[in-house]
């Protein structure tokens, strides 16, 4: 059975949610624009939010930003009508690498108030490794042992490769590297262990950029352990490309049960909010059912039959509606989250897809009657006609959420 970690009021595991997480790409000196960063995507809806701890200033910054976190969500949570859900104080965790021991002991503080340390076994030696990780004990703390494909200890691959050359039927270079992967990342965990960290403290990751192996390497792991596993494809790239390959990574993995907290990471492009990472990730799980965010809106994709860009504009603003309205909602309809919406382009498939949607408009396509019907749980409500569609339908979509959701 799949042990469960907890950190603070989160947890991980056997039968949990899957965890969002992310991390900030501030100078974590910079208190001030660390601290936005972190509300920023807490308030996205990122449970753990990860900080880069790599030289002395970040780790003196460390306690100050987890207090002006701790109380801008103090605040919030002091105001009724925020979300409680949406202001929830995430977890900090602090990124380590060559200086973790020097600093998580120069700086006890920053020991202190981090919720999990993130340790790359590739990039610390024996000593640094073992002192965190008896810093951690100390400080009763989660641990992800994070191995990465671009750091993976070199003598583990190097061993591996000699053993596979010397066999009848070798391996591929690549399955060899997965192995190694795998093997570091256990090798590690099971030091930590011996050096008395917990197994409900440790968390476990293999992240590497590309997805067939980074697909391999977890299910090895989720195979060959019960550790808790955070997912990953690293270095996914930026735009388009980034998102698409993370989420086939994540998707094929979190579909066989593999994966108790995600990333998604992306190169950022100019002037993209931090947060777009969370919101992927936000994707990733409502798409596959894991968990539900906000209500799911069918659409079409349109084609000939409908050819003004009407449709076209409807669709994108329930989309937006719904991003308008759904902090105000969550706090007054529960369950308004599992709502379905279908808009759909002509009378093709727009009555039979609003029979799965419990609230539906179908447009007319060309030659048809100009009115736009209604469904309401699969039933047809009314024809709306004229030139006020929108706004008649979004009065609709008001009432019958109040109705039906009203606690
Ligand atoms: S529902 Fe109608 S408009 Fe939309 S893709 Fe299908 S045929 Fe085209």
């Amino acid at each position: 059975m799949k042990n469960t970690v907890q950190i603070g009021d989160i947890k991980m595991g056997h039968n949990q949610p899957v965890v969002i997480q992310s991390m900030t790409n501030t100078d974590t000196a910079d208190i001030e624009a660390t601290t936005a960063q972190i509300i920023e995507l807490a308030k996205a809806g990122s449970q753990m939010v990860r900080i880069t701890v790599n030289d002395a200033d970040a780790a003196k910054a460390v306690p100050e930003i987890i207090k002006k976190v701790r109380s801008y969500f103090q605040k919030e949570s002091s105001i009724p009508v925020i979300n409680k859900a949406l202001s929830k104080m995430p977890a900090i965790v602090g990124d380590f690498h060559f200086n973790g021991n020097f600093l998580l002991k120069n700086y006890p503080e920053c020991a202190k108030l981090l919720d999990k340390y993130r340790i790359n076994p590739g990039n610390a030696d024996d000593t640094n490794f073992r002192e965190m990780i008896e810093i951690a004990i100390m400080n009763n703390k989660v641990v992800r042992i994070g191995v990465n494909g671009g750091s993976l200890d070199n003598t583990v691959l190097d061993r591996l490769m000699e053993h596979n050359a010397q066999q009848k039927n070798p391996l591929s270079s690549d399955d060899i590297f997965v192995e190694a992967m795998v093997e570091s990342v256990l090798n590690s965990a099971k030091t930590a262990e011996e050096l008395g960290l917990p197994k409900n403290k440790i968390v476990v990751s293999g992240k590497v950029s590309d997805l067939d192996q980074m697909v391999k390497v977890y299910e090895k792991l989720a195979q060959q352990s019960d550790y808790a596993l955070h997912l990953g494809l690293t270095e996914a790239g930026g735009g388009d490309a980034g998102i698409v390959a993370s989420s086939m990574a994540l998707g094929i993995l979190l579909r066989q049960g593999i994966g108790d907290t995600i990333r998604v990471s992306l190169t950022p492009t100019p002037g993209m909010p931090r947060s777009r990472e969370v919101a992927i990730c936000k994707y990733i799980l409502q798409g596959l059912g894991l968990r539900n965010f906000q209500p799911k809106v069918t659409s079409c994709p349109g084609c000939g039959r409908t050819t003004s860009t009407f449709f076209q504009t409807l669709a994108e603003n329930v989309n937006k509606k719904i991003d308008q309205s759904i902090d105000c909602w969550k706090e007054k309809y529960q369950g308004v989250e599992n709502l379905k919406i279908a808009v759909m382009g002509c009378v093709v498939n727009g009555p039979g897809e609003s029979k799965y949607s419990d609230i539906a408009i179908s447009l007319p396509g060309k030659m048809e009657q100009p009115m736009a019907p209604v469904y309401l749980d699969g039933k047809f409500f009314k024809n709306l006609k004229g030139d006020d569609i929108e706004e008649a339908f979004f009065v609709i979509l008001e009432k019958y959420i109040q109705d039906r959701f009203t606690q």
